[in-house]
C-alpha cells in the first residue's frame, strides 16, 4: 500500500503542501494568504483570508461547460412528480430563491432555517443561502415541533422556509399546524416563514406570518443576485447532531475548507467525475444529505439524483430501477435501508440493467458482515463502507479506491482518510493503543478542511465536550470504540457509553449484535445491557427475523433463541450471551437510521426512556416494551 500510505503521510506530515495543492479544485475569488491558521488550538483556520462561495463554486462556476447538463434529478415516488434541472435551470432557480430571500430581509451572516421534506426547493434554498452568504440550519421535516422549536431558539433565524406537507409511504404530513405549533413555542420565532405550496396539505394553515413562495417566484423569475463572497472561516452552516446520545450539538461548518474537502473527497473517497451521476438515497435533514446530495456531487459537476419516498414502495425494486433509468454511477445510503431491501425479494434487484453502477457506498452505522456480504454478492459491485460523524463533514475511515484500491477487511470501514490523524486511545492513560488494543478512536489536532469549527455560539462546549474528554491530551474525541490491526484497518466497536459490564467483563453491545446478526435468520438485532444484581449487567438481545414466522410459536422461538445463544457462544465466547432473546418485528431508531439504544436499554429496565424527538416509529417502543413485560414481572 505504498501510494496510500505516502499519500496519507503526506496529508499529516506536511498538511499545508497537502491542502495547498487541493486547495486549486475550487474557485477563489481573492486567493488565502495562509493554508492553516494555528494560532488558536484547538480551533484551526484553513485557507485564511480568501473569499469564495459555495454556490459559485457548485453552480455558477459549469455553467461555461455544462449549462445543459443535468445538475439535479428529482423522483418523488410519493406524488409522482419527475423533474429534472440542468445547470441553467439551477442557476436560475437558484437566483429566483436567492431574490425572493434578500426581499425578505435575509442578509450575509443571518441564520435561514429550512424545515423541508425532500423536494427541489430544499436545494435552492441551501445553495439561495450559500449564494448570499446566510447561514442555512437544515432541520429534518421529520422532526415534530418542539425539536423544531429548539433549533429555532439555538440559531435564532430572520426566515425559516417550510411546506404545506411532507409525504412518507403514501401519507401526507401536514406541516403547517407543526410549525405553527414550533413558532408558539419559540422564543426567537422569526418574522416571517416563506411557504412552498405543494398543494399536498388537504387544508393548509394560514397564519399571518405565513408567505406563499410562488407569487413571489413570479416576481424574481428573471432575477439575478450576485455570489457574496466570503471569508473563508465564515459559517456556512449550522447542523444538529442526531441525537442518539444526548442534547443535538449545533455543528458549524465554514466555508473554504468544506468546499475544498467535499471537491477532493468526490476524487479520492468516491471517484466520482465531472459528468457522473450520483443517487444519494438519504435526506438533506442530515450531514449526508448536506455533503454527498447537495454539495460534493454539484462542486464536482455531477448530476445528483433527489428522492423522496421509501426504499419499498412501491416495490422494494425501486432504487434499482432509478439505476437503470437514470444510469447512476455512484450510489450511496446507509446499512438500515440494505437490511431492509435483504427482506425483500433479491429478483427485484436482479431485473434491473446495473451496468451503470459502478460503487455502492454505506455510512451512518456499523455494516454487519452479513448485510455487507449480501449486498455485494447481490450487486457484484465494490460495497464501501465509510465511517464519520455530523461533524467531520466527510469520511474518517474508508478504503480510498481514488488513491488505491486497497483490499476490503470485512467489518471494518477501512484505514484513515488522509488528513486525519488518527489515534486509537486508551481510556484511561490517554496514551495510544497497541495493535490489536481496543480504544477510544481521537483525531490529532488540527482536523483536516471541511470539519466543524465549533459549536454554534458554544466555543467552550466544543473545547469541553470534544476536546477534553481524553486524560492528558488535547486530541478529539469521537466517542466512539475501535481497534486497529497491523494494516491500520480500523473496526469500529461501537459508542464509548455502548459498553456493558458483565462479572467484571467489559463487553461492547456492538460485538454481540455482530455475533446474532451473523446467523440467517437475523435481519437486526440491537443489544443492551440491564442491571443484573448477580452479574452486574447482563445483556438482552432484541431481534428482528428476516421472516416474521419463524417464532410465531413459543416453541419455535425457544428454539430461535438458543441457536442464536449458541452462535454468540461459537464468536465470542459464553461471557456474551444474552440473557434473554425477545424477538420484536421494528427496533427504536432515529429517522437517520440509528438504533436508539439508549432508549431501550431504559424500557427494558422499566424506566422512562424520556423525550425522543428524533424517533422513526414511536411503535417500537411499544413492542419492546411487551417483550420485556412477561419477564420484568417474573
Ligand atoms: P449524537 O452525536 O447527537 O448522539 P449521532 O452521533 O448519532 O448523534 P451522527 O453524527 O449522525 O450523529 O452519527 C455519527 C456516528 O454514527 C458515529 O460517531 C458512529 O457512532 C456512527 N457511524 C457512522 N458511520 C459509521 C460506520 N461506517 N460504521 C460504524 N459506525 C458508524
Ligand atoms: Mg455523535
Amino acid at each position: 500500500m505504498r501510494r496510500y500510505r505516502e499519500f496519507h503521510r503526506e496529508s499529516i506530515d506536511r498538511p499545508e503542501d497537502f491542502w495547498r495543492r487541493e486547495a486549486a479544485r475550487i474557485h477563489w475569488q481573492t486567493p488565502f494568504t495562509e493554508v492553516l491558521d494555528r494560532s488558536n488550538p484547538p480551533f484551526a483556520r484553513w485557507f485564511a483570508g480568501g473569499r469564495t462561495n459555495l454556490c459559485f463554486n457548485a453552480v455558477d462556476r459549469h455553467l461555461d461547460t455544462r449549462a445543459q447538463q443535468n445538475a439535479l434529478v428529482y423522483v418523488s415516488t410519493e406524488t409522482g412528480i419527475e423533474r429534472r434541472y440542468t445547470y441553467a435551470d439551477l442557476h436560475a432557480e437558484v437566483n429566483r430563491m436567492a431574490a425572493v430571500m434578500r426581499s425578505l430581509g435575509v442578509q450575509r451572516g443571518d441564520r435561514v432555517l429550512i424545515y423541508l421534506p425532500m423536494i427541489p426547493e430544499a436545494v435552492f434554498a441551501v445553495l439561495a443561502c450559500a449564494r448570499l452568504g446566510a447561514i442555512h440550519s437544515v432541520v429534518f421535516g421529520g422532526f415534530a415541533a418542539p425539536s423544531l422549536a429548539a433549533r429555532i431558539d439555538d440559531a435564532k433565524p430572520t426566515l425559516l422556509v417550510s411546506a404545506d406537507a411532507g409525504a412518507r409511504g403514501g401519507k401526507v404530513i401536514d406541516y403547517t399546524p407543526l410549525v405553527d405549533e414550533a413558532m408558539a413555542r419559540a422564543e426567537h420565532a422569526p418574522p416571517r416563514v416563506l411557504l412552498i405550496d405543494r398543494q399536498l396539505a388537504p387544508e393548509r394553515l394560514n397564519a399571518p406570518y405565513l408567505i406563499d413562495y410562488e407569487p413571489l417566484r413570479e416576481q424574481h423569475y428573471n432575477a439575478h443576485v450576485p455570489c457574496e463572497w466570503l471569508e473563508s472561516n465564515e459559517p456556512s452552516y449550522v447542523l444538529y447532531t442526531s441525537g442518539t446520545t444526548g442534547k443535538p450539538k449545533g455543528v458549524q461548518r465554514d466555508v473554504g475548507g468544506y468546499a475544498v474537502a467535499l471537491a477532493a473527497s468526490m476524487e479520492y473517497i468516491f471517484e466520482g467525475r465531472a459528468g457522473d451521476t450520483m443517487f444519494t438515497a438519504s435526506d438533506i435533514g442530515w450531514v449526508v444529505g448536506h455533503s454527498y446530495i447537495i454539495y460534493a456531487p454539484l462542486l464536482a459537476g455531477m448530476t445528483t439524483v433527489m428522492y423522496e419516498g421509501t426504499p419499498v414502495r412501491p416495490d422494494g425494486g425501486i432504487w434499482w430501477r432509478l439505476v437503470e433509468q437514470h444510469r447512476i454511477n455512484l450510489m450511496f445510503t446507509a446499512p438500515t435501508a440494505i437490511r431492509v431491501l435483504k427482506k425483500q425479494d433479491p429478483a427485484l434487484l436482479r431485473s434491473a440493467d446495473l451496468s451503470s453502477l459502478r460503487t455502492l457506498f454505506l455510512a451512518g452505522e456499523p455494516l454487519d458482515e452479513p448485510t455487507a456480504v449480501w449486498i455485494s454478492d447481490a450487486l457484484g459491485k465494490p460495497v464501501v463502507d465509510n465511517y464519520w460523524q455530523t461533524e467531520t463533514g466527510w469520511p474518517m475511515l474508508a478504503i480510498q479506491r481514488g488513491v488505491e484500491a486497497l483490499p476490503q477487511k470485512v467489518g471494518s470501514p477501512g484505514v484513515p482518510c488522509y488528513g486525519y490523524d488518527l489515534v486509537l486511545r486508551n481510556e484511561h492513560t490517554g496514551e495510544p493503543c497497541a495493535q490489536g488494543e481496543k480504544g477510544v478512536i481521537t483525531l490529532s489536532y488540527p482536523l483536516p478542511p471541511g470539519c466543524m469549527q465549533t459549536v454554534w455560539g458554544d466555543d467552550a462546549r466544543f473545547v469541553k465536550t470534544y476536546w477534553e474528554s481524553v486524560p492528558g491530551q488535547q486530541v478529539y474525541s469521537t466517542f466512539d470504540w475501535g481497534v486497529q490491526d497491523e494494516n491500520g484497518y480500523v473496526t469500529i466497536l461501537g459508542r464509548t457509553d455502548d459498553v456493558i459490564n458483565v462479572a467484571g467483563h467489559r463487553l461492547g453491545t456492538r460485538e454481540i449484535e455482530e455475533a446474532i446478526s451473523s446467523h440467517a435468520a437475523v435481519a437486526e438485532v440491537a443489544v443492551v445491557g440491564v442491571n443484573d444484581t448477580v452479574k452486574g449487567q447482563a445483556a438482552l438481545a432484541f431481534v428482528v427475523l428476516r421472516d416474521a414466522g419463524a417464532a410465531a410459536d413459543p416453541a419455535a422461538a425457544d428454539k430461535l433463541a438458543a441457536a442464536l445463544a449458541a452462535t454468540v457462544d461459537r464468536q465470542l465466547g459464553a461471557i456474551g450471551r444474552p440473557a434473554r432473546v425477545h424477538f420484536v418485528s421494528m427496533l427504536p431508531k432515529t429517522r437517520s437510521g440509528k438504533l436508539l439504544r439508549r432508549a431501550i436499554a431504559a424500557l427494558a429496565e422499566g424506566r422512562d426512556p424520556g423525550d425522543l424527538p428524533t424517533i422513526e416509529d414511536a411503535a417500537a417502543l411499544q413492542q419492546i416494551r411487551e417483550a420485556v413485560e412477561p419477564t420484568g414481572k417474573a
